[in-house]
């Protein structure tokens, strides 16, 4: 296990979800919870020390935003969460208001720690935590379209019946409703998506592709409608990206962060490419991508940005 102590901000589905992946994993030695409503913090670390005995040992507690200041990482999951039938978007202003809370408590204390931001809309509170914070903007990461990629990645396993650990695919843009599926970097075992499909032969193509990629997009929509919140996966997802960076692993993930120039794009952050590792985002890759892909993540970019716009950050 390495020395390290993540704080988590926001000890809702998504925050004790985390928590409870971590301990699994023993991957910290430190876990700390902070929530705005303390009793749901104390009954999560309650809840989740009961399982220590049948893990490897962690320190968990509740904590201030003191807690911060010796922080490896520190997660904001706080926020309001998705309503049915609301969009990322429309939770913008509401999880502002907190951010302008909750940022400054986090860097007050002069933490080295890196950023990672889940709460919606992805994109935006990452760009606000980059502005609100003042910290380079390598040291903070969103958790982006690694989520719907690997969406992506479990659909097109499954329609051809192979390992998702055999399946390279990315999805680019805003973690939400304008994201772009690069289907000229997607590959099945080292082929082209094209050069698998004709091996497989069952006549699959473009127009199959882009009906999985309409479940990835709206998955989100879906689950919420059945059970109010979706946790598990993204749990994981943070998780993979926590790795990275305690284990100083340069992954390659598609996460947001802030561009200034790559891809054409500035002063927004959305999901590319990018390694990432000890010192948070240490690239980005710039994938070759088709006029088509680069129209539409340009299309992304610009509604990410008229809402930074809009709620006056940038
Ligand atoms: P939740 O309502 O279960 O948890 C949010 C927690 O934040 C609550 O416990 C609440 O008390 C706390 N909180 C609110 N204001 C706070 C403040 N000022 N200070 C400290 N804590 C505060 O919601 P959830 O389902 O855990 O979702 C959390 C966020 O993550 C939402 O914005 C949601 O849209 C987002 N989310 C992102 C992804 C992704 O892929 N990035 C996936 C799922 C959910």
């Amino acid at each position: 296990m390495l020395k390290s102590k993540v704080v988590i901000v926001g000890a809702g589905y998504v925050g004790s979800t985390l928590a409870y992946n971590l301990i699994q994993r023993a991957l910290v030695e430190e876990i700390v919870l902070i929530d705005i409503n303390q009793a749901k913090a104390e009954g999560e670390v309650m809840d989740l020390s009961h399982s220590l005995p049948f893990a490897r040992p962690v320190e968990i507690r509740v904590g201030g935003y003191e807690e911060c200041n010796d922080a490896t990482v520190v997660v904001i999951t706080a926020g309001v969460a998705q309503k049915p039938g609301e969009t990322r978007l429309d939770l913008a202003s509401r999880n502002l208001a907190i951010y302008q809370q909750i940022i400054p408590a986090i860097i007050a204390g002069g933490t080295k720690a890196i950023l990672l931001i889940a709460t919606n809309p992805l994109d935006v509170m990452t760009y606000a935590a980059i502005r609100l914070s003042g910290l380079p903007p390598e040291r903070v990461i969103g958790s982006g379209t690694l989520l719907d990629s690997s969406r992506l990645r479990f659909l097109l396993s499954r329609h051809c019946g192979v390992d998702p650990a055999n399946v390279h695919a990315y999805i680019l843009g805003e973690h939400g409703d304008s994201e772009v599926p690069i289907w000229s970097a997607t590959h099945i075992a080292g082929m082209h998506l094209d050069e698998y499909c004709a091996i497989c032969g069952r006549g699959c193509g473009p127009r199959v592709w882009e009906e999985l990629f309409a479940k990835v997009r709206d998955a989100a929509y879906e689950i919420i409608a059945r059970k109010g919140a979706t946790y598990y996966a993204i749990g994981l997802a943070l998780v993979r990206i926590l790795t990275a960076i305690l284990r100083d692993e340069h992954s390659l993930l598609t996460v947001s962060v802030l561009l200034n120039g790559a891809y054409g794009l500035r002063d927004v952050a959305l999901s590319v490419p990018a390694i990432v590792g000890r010192q948070g985002v240490e690239r980005v890759i710039p994938f070759p991508l088709t006029q088509e892909e680069e129209e539409k993540l340009h299309r992304s970019a610009a509604i990410i940005r008229e809402v930074i716009v809009t709620l006056g950050l940038a």
